[in-house]
C-alpha cells in the first residue's frame, strides 16, 4: 500500500501539477485528528478512495485515524477536472495507559459475554452509520462535563490487569456520580441506553454528515433515540457502568467510522488551525 502510494504522489503530482484548486484545511494534519476543509466548486471528494458528504459551500469533514499511514491521498472532482492532494500526515507518540484492579471477567469476558459483546459492536455501529443530511456540527463543540479531570486520553495502548488491549478510543473525564453530561453539540440521538458490556450506559449522538459523538459508562441517560438535542442540554449523569474502575465519562468521536480525538472537535470554526493547500 506504502509503495502504491508513493507511485501514485509521484505520478499524481506529474499529472495534476498545474490544476490549483483553492482548498482550505482546518485542523492538525496528524495521526488522531479531525480535519475540517472546504474546496469551493468541488462535486465529489474522496478521501482514501472513500467518498465524503460535501455540502453545498464546498465544506467536508473526514478524520485521521489514530494509525494512519504518513500520505494519505484527498482527491477532488469539479465539473471540468480531478484533483489529487497528497497530504503528509504527522505521527503521534501514544501514550501507554497500565489499569488495574478491573474486575477480572472484563478483562477475560465468557462465552456468553461474548455473545452479548456482539450485540454491543453491532448496535454502535449501527447508531455510528446514521447519516443526517443538516450539518449540526458547524454550530462547534463544548467539553460535555464541567471540570471533568482528564483520567485517560485517546489513543493510549492499554493495559489492563496486565493484559495488552485494543487503544482507547475516545477520552475518559472524571468526575463525581451523578454529575451532569451535556450533548456537545446539536445532534439527533441515535442510541441511548443498554447497559452494555464495555461501554455500560451510553448516548451516541449524530451531528451530521457522519459525525458522531459517544457518551458511555452513565449512570443514567435522560434522553432517548430520535430525540433533538442543543448543545448544552443534559444527556445523561456520570457513572461507573460498563467496564469502569470510578465514575467517569468516555467521550468518543467517530466520522465515516473512523474513530479520532474528540478534542479536535473543539477546534472547529476557529480561524486559527486554518490554512490553504
Ligand atoms: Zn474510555
Amino acid at each position: 500500500m506504502k509503495n502504491f502510494k508513493a507511485i501514485y504522489l509521484i505520478c499524481c503530482s506529474l499529472i495534476f501539477s498545474s490544476s490549483a484548486l483553492a482548498i482550505e484545511i482546518c485542523g492538525n494534519l496528524a495521526q488522531g485528528e479531525l480535519i475540517q476543509a472546504k474546496a469551493e466548486n468541488s462535486e465529489h471528494v474522496f478521501f482514501n478512495d472513500k467518498e465524503l458528504s460535501v455540502l453545498p459551500d464546498g465544506s467536508f469533514l473526514f478524520a485521521l485515524g489514530r494509525d494512519a499511514e504518513p500520505l494519505q491521498i484527498l482527491q477532488i472532482s469539479t465539473a471540468e477536472e480531478l484533483h489529487n492532494y497528497p497530504l503528509e500526515i504527522k505521527t503521534t507518540d501514544w501514550d501507554v495507559q497500565k489499569i488495574n484492579g478491573v474486575e477480572p471477567r472484563k478483562v477475560t469476558p465468557t462465552d456468553l459475554d461474548n455473545r452479548k459483546i456482539d450485540k454491543e459492536r453491532e448496535d454502535l455501529a449501527r447508531a455510528l452509520s446514521y447519516h443526517t443530511k443538516t450539518p449540526y456540527w458547524q454550530n462547534g463543540f463544548i467539553m460535555p462535563v464541567n471540570k471533568g479531570r482528564t483520567s485517560g486520553n485517546f489513543g493510549g495502548q492499554r493495559i489492563i490487569n496486565g493484559k495488552k488491549k485494543s487503544p482507547h478510543q475516545g477520552m475518559d473525564l472524571a468526575a463525581p456520580e451523578g454529575s451532569p453530561v451535556f450533548a456537545s453539540a446539536d445532534g439527533t440521538v441515535t442510541l441511548s441506553g443498554g447497559e452494555y458490556f464495555y461501554i455500560g450506559n451510553v448516548v451516541v449522538i449524530d451531528h451530521g454528515q457522519n459525525l458522531s459523538t459517544i457518551y458511555a459508562h452513565l449512570k443514567s441517560s435522560t434522553v432517548k433515540k430520535g430525540d433533538k438535542v442543543k448543545k448544552g442540554d443534559i444527556i445523561g449523569h456520570i457513572g461507573k457502568t460498563g467496564r469502569a474502575t470510578g465514575p467517569h465519562l468516555h467521550w468518543g468521536a467517530s466520522i465515516n467510522g473512523v474513530r479520532f480525538h474528540p478534542l479536535s472537535l473543539l477546534k472547529i470554526g476557529d480561524k486559527n488551525f486554518c490554512s490553504n493547500l
